[in-house]
């Protein structure tokens, strides 16, 4: 048994390392975000001046805040949720019933197809291009869309579109998958959790009835755990349904979603997550420097081409093969990028790994290619 402690060993990754891992590098707290989860650190205390729900607290001014990132996103209404999965899975429960079927691309995220699961629906995937782009044609909506017709007698009752994927960090075109929805007059959710905190999106333009997002991928506030789920005025009597008994109480989120430091969090980064969208640009900048370098090593970027998002995925079989030989086996790469004082890349991964640079510079984006090249040649 493992002998409890109160004394956690305390974690000093972003202090001590540079971190590469996509799931890690948009969460990445800002200074005031940290300052705010500390003050708020007791259970509830978010809730000081509650009002019957979450979303409506006016001290510290939550609503205004979500009205705020409603205009942010181009969207018509915000309610905080346990992350992305919880607003997807809230859009299928209030939309659809079980046999109900659903289009969604094959780049999308489990949680997609266990919200789905849970509900009972029927999943058509649009295929994407395999290797080595492993691109999402949005084209292919319209021809899904006729293929489930013919089949099922009935067009879909809702399309799901992963913005950016958690696996290459392709971008699709979503305002294409919009229209065809649109033509077919078949709701459209755009799963924004890689997108959303990190470039502009903007729901109107991209003609999203719903936008899932996740804000400790993408927002900046850290450990914890909070997303979005952002509608247009046309779904607000189906999304934000409140209890009978409890009619301070939307049912989707049983009342009450996140609560306590994660929401302050929030706040708190705001600013700097609105400031930091405008430099998108170059962010993919760097990245593009990042697999430029990399490929000069003779490793190879994965997804789309030339890439447009911080998530690269890299195919290395130089690694592996230094990994057969190595005493270490596949945990070798881990190892020495951990000797190197980098990680974030998964330990025992070395065929290929996923990687980010976002929010790094260029000074560290070169020691990271050095860190490979070192590696490579066995220094
Ligand atoms: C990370 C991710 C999720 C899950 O987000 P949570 O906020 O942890 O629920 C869902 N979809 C995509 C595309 C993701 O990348």
């Amino acid at each position: 048994m493992i002998k409890m402690t109160d004394e956690i060993e305390p974690r000093f990754v972003e202090e001590s390392f540079i971190n590469l891992n996509p799931i890690q590098r948009g969460g990445i707290a800002s200074l005031a975000a940290r300052k705010a989860v500390i003050s708020y650190v007791d259970g509830y205390s978010i809730c000081d001046y509650c009002l019957g729900c979450v979303n409506k607290i006016k001290k510290p001014p939550v609503e205004e805040f979500l009205t705020q990132v409603s205009e942010f996103l181009g969207m018509d209404y915000t309610i905080l949720t346990n992350g992305c999965r919880e607003a997807v899975y809230a859009v299928f429960h209030s939309l659809l019933k079980p046999d109900d079927t659903i289009v969604v691309d094959a780049n999308r995220h489990y949680t997609t197809i266990v919200a789905a699961e849970n509900i009972g629906l029927r999943i058509f995937e649009i295929e994407n291009s395999g290797y080595p782009e492993f691109k999402i044609n949005p084209d292919n909506y319209q021809r899904v869309f006729d293929e489930i017709k013919n089949k099922t007698g009935k067009y879909p009752k809702l399309a799901l579109l992963t913005h950016i994927d958690g696996s290459y960090g392709n971008l699709v075109d979503a305002k294409k998958v919009s229209k065809i929805c649109s033509d077919y007059k078949i709701p459209f959710l755009l799963n924004a959790a890689y997108s959303s905190g990190r470039m502009a999106v903007n729901g109107k333009n991209l003609g999203a009835d719903f936008i899932a997002t996740s804000c400790h991928k993408g927002w900046a506030i850290g450990g914890g755990n909070a997303g979005f789920l952002s509608i247009t005025e046309k779904w607000r009597d189906k999304i934000l349904r409140v209890s009978k008994e409890y009619e301070a109480k939307q049912l989707e989120i049983l009342g009450c979603s996140t609560r306590g430091s994660v929401v302050p969090a929030l706040l708190a980064s705001f600013p700097y997550v609105t400031e930091r969208i405008k430099h998108w640009d170059e962010e993919v900048e760097k990245t593009r420097f990042f697999i430029k370098g990399a490929e000069k090593l003779g490793l190879k970027q994965l997804g789309e081409k030339p890439h447009n998002h911080d998530l690269v995925l890299l195919e290395t079989k130089l690694f592996h093969d230094i990994s057969k030989k190595h005493k270490k086996g596949g945990y070798f790469l881990y190892h020495e990028l951990r000797k190197r004082n980098i990680t974030g890349i998964k330990p025992g991964l070395t065929k290929q790994f996923k990687a980010s640079i976002y929010g790094l510079n260029k000074e560290q984006i070169s020691y990271v290619l050095d860190a490979f090249k070192d590696i490579i040649e066995g220094r």
